[in-house]
């Protein structure tokens, strides 16, 4: 059975969330079926898992229907946590932001800002949640891009800086300009679900207002990253390689919030949002140790923190509790240190008891894959655990802590 124990800085626990409506199902199951379908062993496409999938599609369409799911892209394990859009699950909401280090937030194009994305980018600014922002429904009519833009930055308060300009809206929706790279992403005419796109020369029709959109884009990351500052005050044209780890670094600050656009219906620019998922948004390891106390004070008052590393010892917060038709109970952890082992020994230290780790499973969104064991970072679902609630927390008996369960740290800057 694999290990399974992921590279730290190839993982992104994410949430995506939206006003209902806006297009969140959809957008994660073009997410899913993109990934699925053109996930690659090696540098060959998968033919099989390619067929599995479209047979898949076919059958039932392809949904989330686990606390979270997990998938790749390129090198990267992206594990999807399910955010509630819902006003009435704010208690849920705020739990699910606990556990994951970045947001997708989807917009309408047309609704642009509504009452729910609105209290859900609140909560998430509480937790400093780092977020790229997708304006979906690019084909519907009355969609207008600029028009979002504007509205995350007066009505959100938001630093939005679009990293695209679109070629065209509504039935006319034929693209978009990518900014970092001044490259075009033009659609096939009827674009197939999973299709790759390859880069090509920005239209003739659209090269000037591209520069100006450029120029814009680069005076925003400017006012959001003293580096690319530096450059702007000298004269200096940033590089790719200058531009792509500042707009990460401002994302992560919360400096800047990088704004995409697309169908989702169609799979219109899914793929660019995919790879701004990977390299803007954070790692694990870019958030601060979690925190905690020893379960044997009281008062609550003693600080311990672990670090997002497999060295230190096992930590991991529950942040959710299904029952799977075949597995029974499940529960949902986000490991925060350490590596949780199948057939190890746990402390819940809300609950001061001990309890064994049954089978250890990555849920993907077509199939579930048991893994002996998780690292620091990772998400998973348990099985076997008996006496344990939504909010406790799991530890290394050697070395007790009960993990906050409520506040979420601020996000430090490491990027390389
Ligand atoms: P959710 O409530 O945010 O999960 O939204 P859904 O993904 O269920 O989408 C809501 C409705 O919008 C559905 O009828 C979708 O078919 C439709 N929809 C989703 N994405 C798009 C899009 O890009 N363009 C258009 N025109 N409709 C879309």
């Amino acid at each position: 059975m694999a290990k399974n124990v992921l590279d730290l800085a190839t993982v992104r626990n994410i949430g995506i969330m939206a006003h209902i409506d806006a297009g969140k199902t959809t957008t994660t199951e073009r997410i899913l079926y993109y990934t699925g379908v053109t996930h690659k062993v090696g540098e060959v496409h998968d033919g099989a898992a390619t067929m599995d999938w479209m047979k898949e599609e076919q059958s039932r369409g392809i949904t989330i229907t686990s606390a979270a799911t997990t998938t790749h892209w390129d090198d990267y394990t992206i594990n999807i946590i399910d955010t509630p859009g819902h006003v009435d699950f704010t208690v849920e909401v705020e739990r699910s932001l606990r556990v994951l280090d970045g947001a997708v937030a989807v917009f309408d194009a047309k609704e642009g800002v509504e009452p729910q994305s609105e209290q859900v980018w609140r909560q998430a600014d509480r937790y400093g949640v780092p977020r790229v922002c997708f304006v979906n429904k690019m084909d519907k009519i009355g969609a207008e891009f600029q028009r979002c833009v504007d509205q995350f930055r007066e009505r959100l308060g938001a630093n939005a800086m679009p990293v695209q300009l679109n070629i065209g809206a509504e039935s006319d929706f034929q693209g978009v300009i990518d900014l970092v790279r001044m490259k075009a992403y033009v659609w096939s005419a009827e674009a197939k679900l999973g299709e790759m796109y390859e880069t090509t020369e920005i239209p003739e029709s659209h090269v000037e207002a591209a520069r100006e959109a450029r120029e814009q884009f680069i005076e925003a990351l400017a006012d959001a990253d003293d580096e690319i500052m530096e450059l702007y005050l000298e004269g200096q044209e940033p590089t790719v390689e200058q531009i792509v780890p500042a707009i990460r670094r401002a994302t992560i600050a919360g400096t800047a919030v990088p704004v995409l656009c697309g169908t989702s219906f169609k799979n219109k620019g899914v793929q660019p949002l995919l790879d701004a998922i990977t390299a803007y948004l954070p790692s694990p390891m870019d958030v601060e140790a979690i925190e905690g106390h020893d379960p044997k004070d009281e008062s609550e008052e003693t600080r311990l923190s672990r670090q997002p590393s497999t060295e230190e010892p096992m930590s991991a917060l529950i942040f959710k509790i299904m029952s799977d038709p075949h597995l029974g109970k499940l529960t949902y952890v986000r490991i925060y240190s350490g590596v949780l082992k199948t057939g190890s020994q746990v402390l819940n230290g809300v609950k001061g008891r001990k309890e064994r780790i049954g089978k250890i499973y990555r849920m993907h969104s077509n199939k579930r894959e048991e893994i002996a064991e998780a690292g620091a970072g990772d998400i998973v679902a348990v099985m076997g655990l008996k006496d344990t609630t939504t909010g406790d927390s799991l530890c290394d008996p050697s070395a007790p802590i009960v993990l906050e369960s409520m506040t979420f740290p601020a996000p430090v800057i490491q990027v390389a």
